[in-house]
């Protein structure tokens, strides 16, 4: 078996080391002897999503999301909602889950229409919303809990033919008002966690994986892992937050 995954915009969606998820996904499937070919999509580089298994895009400031604005409507704005409909994974962090939505407006007014793959938008707001959070996933998510860290003035608010990927316990999460962080629509999994979320939230990883795999092979399974140390990591900083 093997995954070829897609890494988008590593060149400016990287924030807070979002690429570790990378080195994890490809890792926990290296456990299981599954092979990983990894594929990075910067801005300017041609896109054929339909050739993957599995799509990342990490987050960035309001600055790199303009910059990579010409891009994105150059050809991967189609291909991204296309594979998105044909329920290709994604995990998207931050601003790159923001982009998935329909636009996102700055404070102070600026506006970058994104691409309306997923029904949800942004707001800025004044307020940052910062730190360490956590939030239980919904049932078609796994329904582990997951802690992150978050930082975005972005307020998020989503469709109503979607779900959120989980409801805050700790933190803001997608607004700071209606408990939902995150988005699950088809098999994308958007979320505002930065940096290390995949290695500290083994289960998650595993979830995304699975799907990844069940799309690609119909069944499949993924046999357990020793994971003491990622789960002394996880429940320790849950203790904490
Ligand atoms: N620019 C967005 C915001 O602040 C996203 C930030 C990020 O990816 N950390 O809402």
């Amino acid at each position: 078996m093997e995954l070829k995954i897609c890494h988008m915009y590593p060149d400016v969606l990287n924030l807070y080391g979002d690429r570790g998820n990378m080195i994890c996904l490809r890792q926990r499937l290296a456990w299981r002897g599954i092979e990983t070919q990894i594929t990075r999509l910067p801005i300017g580089s041609e896109a054929r999503l339909s050739d993957f298994d599995l799509v990342f895009i990490g987050g960035g400031q309001d600055f790199e999301q303009q910059v990579l604005l010409e891009d994105l409507h150059r050809g991967k704005d189609r291909e991204i909602r296309a594979a998105i409909e044909d329920g290709i994974p994604f995990l998207t962090i931050c601003g790159g889950y923001q982009m998935l939505g329909h636009y996102y407006e700055t404070y102070d007014g600026k506006r970058c229409d994104f691409i309306g793959a997923v029904d949800l938008y942004t707001v800025g707001s004044k307020t940052r919303m910062i730190g360490n959070y956590k939030f239980r996933c919904g049932e078609a998510s796994g329904g582990s809990l997951v802690v992150g860290f978050e930082n975005h003035s972005g307020k998020t608010w989503l469709g109503s033919g979607v779900q959120p990927l989980g409801t805050v316990l700790a933190g803001f999460g997608n607004n700071g008002e209606d408990k939902t962080e995150g988005v699950r629509y088809r098999n994308v999994f958007g979320t505002y966690s930065h940096g290390p979320l995949l290695p500290k939230n083994p289960e998650l990883c595993d979830r995304i994986l699975l799907t990844a795999l069940e799309r690609k092979y119909g069944k499949a399974e993924l046999s357990p892992l020793d994971d003491a140390a990622e789960k002394a990591a996880h429940d320790e900083v849950a203790g904490r937050i």
